[in-house]
């Protein structure tokens, strides 16, 4: 973001902006989430992040999608957040000798992402509203919807076996 440059004058370029910066999240998770995958040993945790890795295409185009109804060039801007937990999480993987331990800070590194788009879906969902792109709305909901249920599969996965099987 050009903070001294001010290249974001109003609403719509914030809009914008925050477009281009989930659309580089989204693809950096395109990349991470087989990786992720490829850690996790609980085999409903394994499906749950190559499922969400076919889901995460699915936005990307979604995205696209957006973008053009908008109007915008389809551009990624970096998004430092998303790097920095994917770069914690593989750190903190790096870190994990024990096979169950590992699963809990896999699903605790997937649900910090969750969130991350959870809160960037919500405001361009609510921006695109305010905007008077109930268009693009209704097509960023879906991914939002989807987010959520990601997490909520995340914390019942985590409840029900991976906390228990980590602890003991
Ligand atoms: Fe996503
Ligand atoms: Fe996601």
């Amino acid at each position: 973001m050009g903070l001294f440059t001010r290249d974001i004058k109003t609403m719509d370029d914030l809009f914008v902006h925050q477009l281009q910066d989930i659309y580089y999240a989204e693809k950096q998770l395109l990349k991470a989430l087989p990786k992720m995958a490829g850690k996790a040993t609980e085999p409903a945790l394994k499906q749950g992040f190559e499922d969400h890795r076919e889901q995460t295409e699915v936005h990307v185009q979604r995205l696209e999608e957006v973008f053009k109804m908008h109007g915008a060039e389809v551009k990624a801007v970096e998004c430092p957040a998303i790097d920095g937990i994917i770069e914690e999480a593989d750190e903190v993987a790096g870190e994990v000798d024990d096979k169950s331990v590992l699963d809990a800070a896999l699903i605790n590194a997937a649900q910090a992402v969750e969130h991350y788009e959870i809160t960037r879906y919500g405001s361009l969902v609510a921006w695109a509203k305010q905007l008077g792109r109930n268009d693009c709305a209704a097509v960023l909901q879906k991914t939002l919807d989807e987010e959520k249920a990601t997490d909520k599969k995340l914390t019942s996965l985590a409840e029900s076996k991976i906390n228990l099987r980590a602890a003991g």
